[in-house]
């Protein structure tokens, strides 16, 4: 591990992490050092997700007792994911990996679909008030979708490797799944003569037959209560700006330098955080 993920004992950033920096970094650094507790409003969008994903997807469950376990049945899924994507045209939740510098990088796409020969990046966001966000609200939404397609591209394009994957992860030695695994596949009907390793070069083969993927990310709105749609706003992507903002992220993880506070003229945003006054003296 390297700078602040030893700090605070991640072996790996998700794209939440990077995203939620450009709201607030020290926000970011007391997320991890004193862990939130699920609130009403994260509990009903995680509900949403999960009812948006089973509309479309059949996960595939079991329980898992080794890390083969869990490899096998993240990449099962992914496959059905890429599977479906491809001949139904859209899938949910997929997840994606790769790099940001030299930091393992994942992240979970809401939904890609293919439109017109080209895939299509959308991330939903739940709201209270049932109005589009104000600019600096949708910073972290922008870097979030640019992120989800920087990842999805570099699969499509081999830059991340199944290699890659197993040292990022940890596993150079990756054996088979357990018995207690593969009895519940035969059970559902699923289980191949695959090893975790083998089905992963499978999942990464097809992220490499995916079409191209279109510069328009679309952060999609809906009311939290009712599940209404409120709108969309539409990113273009920007590779020279992502970097550009990519490079400073990146800064506080190699731990050059220490997370910064917001701004003077986004004080306000420290009314909606519950670390104010308690570990953050603003
Ligand atoms: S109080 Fe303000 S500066 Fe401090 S962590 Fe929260 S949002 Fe950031």
């Amino acid at each position: 591990m390297t700078g602040a993920l030893d700090k605070y004992g991640i072996s790996r950033l998700n794209v939440t992490h990077l995203s939620q920096q450009f709201w607030c970094e020290r926000q970011v650094a007391l997320s991890l050092e004193h862990p939130r507790e699920e609130t009403e409003e994260m509990a009903a969008g995680t509900e949403i997700h999960r009812e948006l994903m089973l509309e479309i997807v059949k996960e595939v469950s079991a329980e898992t007792t080794t890390i083969e376990d869990e490899i096998y049945l993240m990449m099962l899924n992914l496959r059905t994911g890429l599977e479906q994507l491809v001949s139904e045209g859209k899938t949910r939740e997929l997840r994606v990996f790769g790099r940001a510098g030299e930091f393992p990088l994942s992240g979970i796409i809401d939904e890609l679909s293919l439109n017109d020969g080209q895939l299509t990046i959308l991330d939903h966001k739940t709201r209270t008030k049932p109005s589009l966000p104000p600019p600096p609200t949708f910073a972290t939404a922008e870097i979030q979708v640019m992120l989800y397609r920087k990842l999805l591209d570099d699969l499509r394009f081999g830059r991340y490797t199944p290699d890659q994957f197993f040292t990022d992860r940890r596993l150079p030695d990756l054996g088979d799944i357990s018995p207690g695994m593969k009895d519940q596949l035969e059970a559902q009907g699923l289980y191949e003569k695959l090893t975790p390793a083998e089905l992963t070069v499978e999942v990464f083969s097809a992220f490499r037959k995916l079409p191209a993927i279109s510069d328009y990310l679309i952060v999609r709105y809906l009311h939290r209560d009712s599940g209404s749609h409120i709108g969309d706003k539409v990113v273009l992507h920007d590779p020279a700006a992502l970097d550009k903002k990519l490079s400073h992220a990146l800064k506080f993880w190699t731990g050059e330098r220490e997370a910064t506070t917001v701004k003077s003229r986004e004080r306000w945003k420290c009314n909606y955080c519950e670390y104010r006054g308690v570990h953050c003296p603003l």
